[in-house]
């Protein structure tokens, strides 16, 4: 069936205002429309509606692409009774997201596989739905990209990216220590970003330990001024999750007690990086 001029024109300014949705759905609205014995303002209503919808979903598909996590985490896996040290309440109050209104940061603590990681992706995830626009990084890899743009003269560039950002979350901090240079430039994008973005970290290291890996004591004092001025602190003091899966599997092989060497295994499989 060949088309009407009046379809190829709205087709055309469609496409030119760039509303797909509409361009996909105004038909078939119209056909149920006319079922309904709709009226013309409902059925713009109705066809515009649906684009919103479709506008907001592409827009936090968007966000959740540019933040780069490296797994996909959401709270309804997560496990609090794995984890009872971590207060349930707050961090489902922190998933609401008014903390990232208040320019607050999150430091999240505690030894490997305690969830850190998970935490900081579903916080950053509900962030992108939330319309915010949010980056995750481990530390090593940003003072790594930062070093990088330093040396081709775009550090002042890449730190404003980053000043733009409503949450930056700083995955893994004390796996690696610094360098000087790496340590000041960490200590740059935490200052900037203090009172005007949130920022959270993960770390297996208690305060006392930052001045190892940062290397000078007043650097980390001046650091941790900032990142704890407006904090909200998650400490997840239980066992290594993946240590009690592999345990569960193992278990639920022989379902006996884990020999040591199976133990040992588990851990070795549980790719356990604590320096502690
Ligand atoms: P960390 O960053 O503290 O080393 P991760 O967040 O990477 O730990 O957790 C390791 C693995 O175990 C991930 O697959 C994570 O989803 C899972 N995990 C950790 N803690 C929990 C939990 N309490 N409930 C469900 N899954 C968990
Ligand atoms: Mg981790």
């Amino acid at each position: 069936m060949s088309e009407r001029p009046s379809e190829l024109l709205l087709r055309h300014s469609l496409k030119q205002l760039k509303l797909p949705t509409m361009l996909r759905d105004y038909a078939t609205v119209a056909t149920r429309c006319t079922k309904e014995n709709c009226d013309y303002v409902t059925y713009l209503w109705r066809l515009v509606e649906r684009e919103a919808l479709d506008r907001d979903k592409r827009a936090a598909e968007r966000r959740i692409k540019n933040a780069r996590f490296p797994v996909i985490k959401t709270l309804d896996t997560f496990d609090f009774t794995a984890q009872p040290s971590l207060k349930e309440k707050l961090i489902l109050e922190l998933m609401v997201g008014q903390y990232m209104e208040r320019h607050e940061n999150v430091l999240i603590i505690g030894n490997s596989g305690t969830g850190k990681t998970h935490l900081a992706s579903a916080l950053g995830f509900a962030g992108c739905q939330q319309g915010r626009r949010v980056r995750f990084y481990t530390v090593h890899a940003l003072v790594t990209h930062l070093i990088e743009m330093s040396e081709q003269r775009q550090l002042e560039r890449t730190l404003r990216q980053l000043s733009r950002l409503d949450v930056l979350i700083l995955d893994e901090l004390g796996y690696v220590p610094f360098t000087k240079t790496g340590a000041e430039l960490l200590f740059e994008v935490i200052s900037r970003a203090y009172e005007r973005l949130s920022v959270i970290v993960t770390t297996n290291l208690p305060f006392e330990s930052w001045t190892e890996i940062f290397g000078s004591e007043r650097l980390t004092g001046a650091l941790l001024d900032r990142l704890t001025h407006r904090v909200h602190i998650l400490e997840a003091n239980g066992p290594s999750y993946r240590l009690l899966e592999s345990k569960r599997r193992l278990g639920r092989r022989d379902s006996g007690e884990m020999e040591s060497d199976e133990l040992a295994q588990a851990t070795a499989a549980s790719g356990d990086k604590s320096k502690r």
